[in-house]
């Protein structure tokens, strides 16, 4: 008989395929599922009794933004006590690597206050340096990671409003052959932010032809996801096929101003794959999203300093033509800046205002008055009196779509959020991010548990083994025989997001943003314990992971 380091005893077995539960034992030895096996038939020198609870392949967030924080928080709190144990970074175009020296400052300027923690070392310059940064400083989780083109663009040419010259272009695409080469899983753009929405769409087919030579994939925050989202999911399918790379359509949730429900554009998805493009996607469950104030200037405005931003606002006719830049959107601007152009003052609640304290938790148009102004003016006022720090949540996602694509095959579910914790920095300023503490819980208590939007197992399989198969790890993402143990072990009946808060809002809110969730009683990361009785262990055990090149 075999004594193995440690079996999961008794549980009720999702295999993150999409097949329903069965009872098991599971044996993890060096890291590894060893054997799976009927209940009572295994024997560890550790045990750990699951009954009552599912045992399922851990979570794969195929959309975060953790580049930097996982290096202040190498525990990966937020992330593993939700039960992710590989999250991929490197999205929306902005990684922070490669680095050009000379153009270190308008990287710094792009990932805000976080570049200038002690632990963002920024020592490195190549992907491969980056990467190796992650790993020998410990990681509680698994890191994949894609290269942005956003950083690529700096990196060569700064934060410029212009096409690329010739040697320009062929230096992106020599950082971009590097990444592959270092075991980037492909390359990410984010079309709305600056560089990327100075792009052309056959510059990032330029570079995703070299990203096809690795059989790596393309991720993308496309040219617009309000009155654009469906010329921009063609734009991103054009490039896959042009390319020859599979696309993965980040976020892809219409947006407030969006002409049509996620069924449009998910149909443009059912067309590209029956003609035989790889074309997936990810969504994350939450309504809301809670940028800075000047989030929602014109993209040529809103990387500017603060001091900058003001004397512009200042100017009435500048105020003005910013405006009209604002509403014409003519070249589409973020998602929640919809809510600005149609005047849905109502759906914009004030979260910080350090210089104006009496406006927090009210809705801009409440604001707006109270103080007898027109909105838009109550709103450039705001940036005025507090600059970057005037937050606001902007809730500009319909439900309706959240749950169209929640039940899509083809859809898979990620965060858009970032390894936070609520202790340090990462906790002061107070991000607004319930998706960083509670998405995966979230979509169990919400969307399985409390309402049956989709089934158990599919959940968990749009949780696991799908995205495993986007990336092309073929050893997590599932339980079997052989694979890497990542593993959660969680309750069904007592999973509770307690992050999250829904539309419309009551303030103070329900639910504090930086909670953990209750439920999620186990997390192995590597046969590593991570998470156990809902409390972090501590350990590292999480690998940087690397793309195979095909
Ligand atoms: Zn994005």
């Amino acid at each position: 008989m075999n004594i193995y380091d440690l079996v999961l005893v008794n549980g009720q077995i999702l295999d993150g395929c999409g097949n329903p539960w069965f009872w098991g034992d599971l044996a993890i030895q060096r890291g590894r599922i060893v054997e799976i096996a009927p209940p009572g038939t295994l024997h560890g020198r550790q045990t750990i009794d699951a009954t009552g609870r599912y045992v399922a392949p851990g979570f794969i967030d195929i959309h975060t933004h953790s580049d930097l924080s996982i290096l202040v928080n190498r525990q990966a709190e937020s992330a593993v006590r939700q039960g992710v144990t590989t999250q991929v970074i490197g999205n929306c175009g902005l990684s922070p690597a490669p680095i050009e020296e000379a153009h270190l400052s308008e990287m710094c300027r792009e990932w805000g206050s976080i570049s200038d923690q002690p632990e963002v070392s920024w020592r490195w310059h190549s992907f491969e340096q980056y990467l190796r940064t992650l790993q020998d400083g410990g990681l509680g989780i698994n890191i994949a990671s894609l290269a942005g083109h956003g950083a690529l663009r700096i990196a060569t040419m700064g934060l410029d409003e212009r096409a690329p010259t010739i040697s320009e272009l062929n230096r992106m695409k020599e950082l971009i052959d590097e990444a592959m080469q270092a075991g980037a899983f492909g390359i990410s753009s984010g079309l709305v932010y600056p560089p990327g929405c100075y792009a052309s769409t056959d510059e990032i087919i330029a570079l995703c032809m070299v990203v096809s030579h690795y059989h790596g994939m393309y991720a993308s925050h496309i040219r617009g996801e309000r009155e654009t989202i469906l010329e921009a999911v063609a734009e991103a399918i054009c490039i896959g096929r042009e390319a020859g790379v599979p696309v993965q359509i980040s976020h892809n949730a219409p947006k407030y101003g969006a002409p049509c429900d996620a069924s449009a554009n998910l149909r443009l998805v059912e067309d590209a794959r029956a003609i035989g493009l790889d074309v997936t996607v990810d969504n994350d469950v939450h309504t809301d999203l809670a940028p800075s104030l000047t989030d929602g200037l014109p993209q040529e405005i809103e990387d500017l300093p603060d001091n900058e931003i003001i004397a512009i606002l200042r100017d009435p006719e500048k105020r003005e033509a910013i405006r009209n830049e604002i509403v014409e959107d003519r070249r589409p601007a973020f998602g929640p800046v919809g809510l600005l152009k149609h005047g849905q003052w109502q759906r914009i609640t004030m979260l910080h205002a350090p210089k104006s304290l009496d406006v927090i938790g009210k809705t801009l148009q409440v604001v707006a008055n109270e103080r007898g102004r027109d909105p838009f003016d109550a709103y450039f006022d705001l940036i005025i009196e507090n600059g970057r720090d005037a937050e606001a949540i902007f809730d500009y996602i319909d439900d309706t779509n959240i749950r169209l694509l929640l039940q899509h095959p083809a859809v898979m579910i990620s965060s858009d959020g970032q390894v936070l914790a609520p202790y340090g920095f990462l906790n002061d300023p107070i991000p607004y991010q319930p998706c960083s503490y509670g998405e995966f819980p979230g979509v169990l208590e919400r969307y399985v548990r409390d309402e049956p939007v989709l089934s158990l197992q599919e959940a968990i399989r749009k949780m696991t083994s799908f995205p495993a198969q986007r990336l092309g790890l073929r050893d997590r993402g599932v339980l079997r025989e052989g694979v890497w143990a990542d593993i959660v072990i969680f309750n069904l009946e007592r999973i509770h997001d307690r992050a999250t808060n829904l539309y419309p809002h009551s303030y103070p809110f329900e639910n504090y943003p930086h909670q953990y969730p209750e439920g999620i009683d186990y997390v192995f990361v590597n046969g590593v314990m991570v998470v156990g009785g809902e409390e972090h262990t501590g350990a590292l055990p999480g690998k940087v992971l690397r793309h195979r090149n095909g």
